[in-house]
């Protein structure tokens, strides 16, 4: 893990601090071979392919990093980790900026995922349990009208059969675990 006074780190070194996970060689050693790519089931549906998002970061291109749709549509499959023949873990960084992206709030307001993710994060953080219906807002008015009837149908189906609670539930001492998450996360842009 890099560690560089603020004013002094580059793009590249932000990201791997980002990254949570030990493992994993750093950027530079990415040889641009596009394997991480080839894998990439989402990668049609990216603005950089994850081979071309590692070269952004490599190159200090933060602007058009933190304004790409990459690291919110990746599908978290790990093909990319698995195969880089670098030892570069290209999902660890998409998640790494998907959570820059939260903390700066430098997300398009407009896409469903990042809304998806901090209403998440959001209810974790006040409940300590996952609440489905808090996160219905961000993807509800996605397929129009017909697609809100179908999505209050299937709530109405889980509600009747006790699986979909109407009222969130919350574990105790709920600031033990907002103090564990602060420990390895920065919890602004999720409050
Ligand atoms: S597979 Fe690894 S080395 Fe090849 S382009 Fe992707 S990150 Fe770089
Ligand atoms: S983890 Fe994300 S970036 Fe990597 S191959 Fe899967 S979808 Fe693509």
């Amino acid at each position: 893990m890099v560690a560089l006074a603020a004013d002094t780190i580059s793009f590249r070194e932000e990201v791997e601090n980002l990254l949570l996970a030990e493992e994993g060689a750093s950027l530079v050693r990415c040889i641009q071979c596009a394997t991480c790519t080839a894998v990439c089931p989402a990668a049609e549906f990216m603005d950089h392919t994850p081979r071309e998002l590692i070269g952004l970061i490599n190159a200090g291109m933060k602007d058009e990093v933190m304004a790409s749709n990459s690291f919110w549509t990746c599908a978290s499959c790990y093909a990319c980790s698995e195969k880089c023949p670098e030892g570069i873990h290209p999902a660890d960084v998409m998640y790494a900026l998907a959570r820059y992206s939260l903390w700066r709030g430098t997300f398009d307001r407009d896409w469903v995922a990042p809304d998806f993710s901090r209403r998440f994060a959001r209810t974790i953080l006040r409940t300590g349990k996952s609440y489905e219906p808090g996160y219905a807002p961000a993807f509800i008015f996605e397929g129009g009208f017909p697609g809100m009837v179908r999505e209050m149908r299937m709530a109405m189906r889980l509600m009747s059969k006790g699986r979909l609670p109407l009222i969130p539930a919350r574990i105790k001492r709920i600031r033990n675990l907002r103090a564990m998450v602060a420990r390895v996360l920065p919890l602004d842009g999720l409050e």
